[in-house]
């Protein structure tokens, strides 16, 4: 068997389109569709994250309000701009770029941002929200590997899920997401404590990887005919690479193709589903702000 490789950039791309679309038509009655990232210091993977942020922002039309700020600003100084970003009518959605500065309590910073801004979907309001099934923000990552498979079709409803990750940011999400009512799938979640995660991963109609270890999902661990996720992005040495180190999932993939039906690669699987959920989100702030929602 040869799985279909889901085509993550151009769903991606397409969801884009979409929201360019509507954030041109709100701007035609008189709202303008804003992002405000603030990214903290200068860790290079968020810096890159940031920067494809306001490229997608471009893309799309809308106003792009992101503060860069040195990593020697203080908790209260954070505090006090994101309280000026939740002050401010024009500002649709509002992230802070994750990890920040050891000296910044990340949870308090979080905590600070308006649900009605969240649409990193992080806030204990919004996953109250995703938990109970209410309409909110759902966190990017998780909500563009739902979008990914129902783009491709892959139905969820009946289906053993198994998720290797649970982590507040993908894993638990995920798993919610799944087990609610709309995708109403059996979920088993993993983690390091599960003995034997093979025996698990061999079960699953669905197996979502979202664990950050490089090729750790081998042919053998998956049920023939399964849609495997690959969420992981890792790192790993190439000397023949130009930046001397290239990206894999948490699959390995090659073979893995041989074994599942559905398959994402890394990159253009989920990486750039996140992004898109993000405008999408902020989209669907602003459509609120200006009362069509
Ligand atoms: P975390 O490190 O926060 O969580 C990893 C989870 O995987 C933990 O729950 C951990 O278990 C579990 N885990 C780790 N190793 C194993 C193992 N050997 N067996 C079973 N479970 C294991 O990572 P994140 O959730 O933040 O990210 C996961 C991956 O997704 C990373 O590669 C990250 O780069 C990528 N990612 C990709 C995004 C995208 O846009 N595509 C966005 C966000 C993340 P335990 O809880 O017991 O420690």
């Amino acid at each position: 068997m040869s799985a279909t490789v889901i085509d993550g950039f151009s769903v991606a791309a397409s969801v884009r389109a979409r929201v360019a679309e509507s954030v041109a038509a709100l701007k035609a009655k008189g709202t303008h569709a804003c992002l405000a990232v603030v990214l903290v210091g200068e860790d290079p993977a968020s810096v890159s994250y940031v920067t494809g942020k306001a490229k997608a922002l471009a893309e799309v039309g809308m106003l792009d309000r992101s503060l860069h700020l040195p990593a020697s600003t203080t908790e209260s100084e954070l505090l006090a701009i994101v309280d000026g970003l939740n002050a401010d009518p024009s500002v649709h959605g509002i992230l802070v770029q994750l990890p920040l500065p050891k000296h910044i309590d990340e949870n308090r910073v979080i905590m600070k941002i308006d649900p009605a801004k969240d649409v990193d979907g992080f806030h204990p309001v919004s996953v109250g929200n995703m938990v109970i099934g209410r309409p909110g923000f759902l966190p990017c990552t998780p909500h563009g590997v739902m979008v990914l498979l129902e783009e491709a079709g892959i139905e969820t409803r009946g289906r053993h899920a198994v998720v290797v990750g649970r982590s507040n940011i993908v894993g638990k999400p995920v798993a919610i997401l799944l087990a609610n009512r709309k995708y109403n799938a059996t979920v088993t979640v993993c983690h390091t404590g599960t003995k034997d995660l093979a025996s698990f991963t061999r079960q699953a109609d669905i197996l979502v990887a979202a664990a950050g270890k490089p090729r750790m999902i081998t042919a053998d661990m998956i049920k023939p005919g399964a849609a495997v996720i690959d969420v992981g992005v890792n790192r790993v040495e190439d000397p023949t690479a130009k930046k001397g180190y290239r990206l894999v999932g948490d699959v390995d993939f090659v073979p893995a193709c041989e074994v599942a039906s559905f398959i994402t690669p890394v990159p253009r699987g989920v990486g750039p589903m996140t992004i898109a959920m993000l405008m999408e989100n902020t989209l669907l702030s602003a459509r609120r702000a200006a009362g069509e929602e």
